[in-house]
């Protein structure tokens, strides 16, 4: 109970990695507002969190959106910590054939969201002495695994924001952090998919064998094991953590095949 009474923002919380966490910070002992543009979703979660869980539709790429999902938080008795994790797989074209409008919009989704995430967060913590923030970057920040370029620079940028976020918050003792996923099964890779339930399982569960073979622990990730690492970062255990990410990979990123 590592959370008891805090108070927790988690953007893209309908699905995946953010509904694992929520769940996990809900276990911890937080009170948990999820953003999502997933309303369905959002709102059966918050329907069976014994009141725990509410659900504000929210689309990251709208800042008084995201303002006010912050505030819902706050109004509630002061917000304490804060997930930036909302995201898609944006744009698929090469840099010679990507047009700027798509590559606007990654950004939009995948760092401008972080970025006003913190910007809005951090007054908030201020005024109440504190809070954490974590945000999700990716592997393919770090130039593994394969994502499309629009998207790992985006991730890549989320790692920056969070190193100088974290220094120019510190003086408010807000914690800035992320985390650095490897492959993990959720429905991201299979979204955009206009196929029947049954198909998008299959599909899951072919790219999850691909992932095992690029993971040493040779399994793919779950949502619950990033969910884990935020937890961490959110609690006091991590209070002298700051300005770094966590790798939860399953090895991806060691960079030899040579022992598995
Ligand atoms: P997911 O598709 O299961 O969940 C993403 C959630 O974000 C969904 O509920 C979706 O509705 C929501 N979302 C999308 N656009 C939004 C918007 N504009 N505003 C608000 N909510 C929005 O995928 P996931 O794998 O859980 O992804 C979560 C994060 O993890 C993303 O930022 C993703 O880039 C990152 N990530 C995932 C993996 C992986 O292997 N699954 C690896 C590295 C990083």
């Amino acid at each position: 109970m590592r959370l008891q009474g805090r108070r927790a923002v988690v953007t893209g919380g309908a699905s995946g990695i953010g509904r694992a966490t929520a769940l996990r910070l809900v276990d911890e002992g937080a009170e948990v507002w999820i953003g999502d543009i997933d309303r369905d979703a959002g709102e059966e979660i918050a329907e069976t969190s014994n009141g725990r869980i509410h659900f504000r539709h929210t689309d990251v790429t709208d800042e008084a959106a995201i303002a006010a999902l912050l505030a819902a938080a706050d109004a509630a008795g002061g917000l304490d910590i804060v997930f930036n994790n909302a995201g898609a797989g944006g744009a698929r074209e090469r840099i010679d054939e990507i047009a700027a409008a798509d590559w606007d919009r990654t950004q939009s989704l995948l760092l401008r969201s972080v970025a006003l995430g913190i910007r809005h967060a951090a007054p908030l913590m201020a005024k109440r002495g504190g809070g954490a923030i974590v945000n999700t970057s990716s592997v393919s920040a770090l130039g593994s695994g394969y994502a499309p370029i629009a998207y790992s620079t985006a991730k890549a940028g989320v790692l920056h924001l969070t190193k100088l976020a974290a220094a120019e918050l510190a003086r408010h003792r807000i914690r800035v952090n992320a985390v650095v996923p490897g492959f993990i099964t959720t429905n991201i890779f299979t979204r955009d998919l206009e196929t029947s339930e049954e198909k998008r399982q299959m599909a899951n569960q072919a790219i999850a064998g691909i992932a095992a073979k690029a993971q040493p622990v040779q399994r793919a990730g779950r949502p619950e094991d990033i969910a884990a690492a935020v937890a961490y970062l959110a609690s006091d255990d991590a209070a002298f953590v700051t300005g770094t990410h966590i790798l939860v990979d399953g090895g991806m990123t060691i960079g030899t095949r040579a022992s598995w």
